[in-house]
């Protein structure tokens, strides 16, 4: 297994995500939790089309969990899940998704606070991560995929289990700094708020578990 490296106009969006001139940095969750949603309505669109698939909604979800005294957040779904080039397509480039354009404006506005408007996509989780861990299983495969990446030094792939198909993505949240508090992304409650705050229009359940340290 050897370390990849991402592609220099990610590594110019991951820099600007880690040295976080943002201070929004609550939105990373508005937007895992959307690509969350958009890979269970990817997986109910290949049931309409493919009648060996069938798509029951109550089985389909997002789930959030905190473990405080890791200091992880784990966002899982059931969703259409990602294959092994998958993964390094879709995790390891930004040129397709609404964070090239945010890049691009960022770029001609250097700090100023523009990110809102953007869809920031899956790198925004770096402003909270000192790792990410994405684990993935897609329809249709019997082997799954573990994406792992500290941010700029590039990302690993290799296998690993998973039964469910569909995507776990493992944020290991910063330490608090003297200007930032990173504690409140492991607390049950400002979770919530987040979840009604940003993403109260999903259509799949939203499931919360918090393991107390
Ligand atoms: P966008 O959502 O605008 O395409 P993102 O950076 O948020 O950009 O995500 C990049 C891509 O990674 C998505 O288009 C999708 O193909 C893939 N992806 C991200 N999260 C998931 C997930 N939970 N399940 C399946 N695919 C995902
Ligand atoms: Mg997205």
């Amino acid at each position: 297994m050897s370390k990849k490296q991402f592609k220099a106009e990610s590594k110019r969006l991951l820099d600007l995500m880690i040295n976080s001139i943002y201070t929004n940095k609550e939105i990373f969750l508005r937007e895992l939790i959307s690509n969350a949603s958009d890979a269970i309505d990817k997986r109910y669109y290949r049931s309409l089309t493919d009648e060996n698939i069938s798509f029951n909604r109550e089985d389909f979800y997002i789930r959030i969990s905190a473990d405080k005294e890791n200091r992880t957040l784990t966002i899982t779904d059931t969703g259409i899940g990602m294959t092994e080039e998958e993964l390094e397509n879709n995790l390891g480039t930004i040129a397709k998704s609404g964070s090239f354009a945010f890049k691009n404006e960022m770029e001609t506005k250097e700090g100023v606070d523009i990110i809102g408007q953007f869809g920031v996509g899956f790198y925004s989780a770096f402003m909270v991560s000192d790792s990410i861990i994405v684990k993935s299983r897609a329809l249709d495969s019997n082997e799954a995929y573990k994406w792992e990446s500290k941010g700029v030094e590039g990302y690993e792939i290799e296998t690993c289990d998973k039964d469910e198909v569909g995507t776990e993505i493992v944020l290991k949240i910063k330490e608090n700094t003297e200007d930032e508090n990173y504690d409140e992304f492991l607390e049950e409650y400002n979770i919530q708020s987040l979840v009604k705050k940003y993403s109260d229009f999903i259509k799949y359940p939203i499931k919360m578990m918090v393991k107390k340290s």
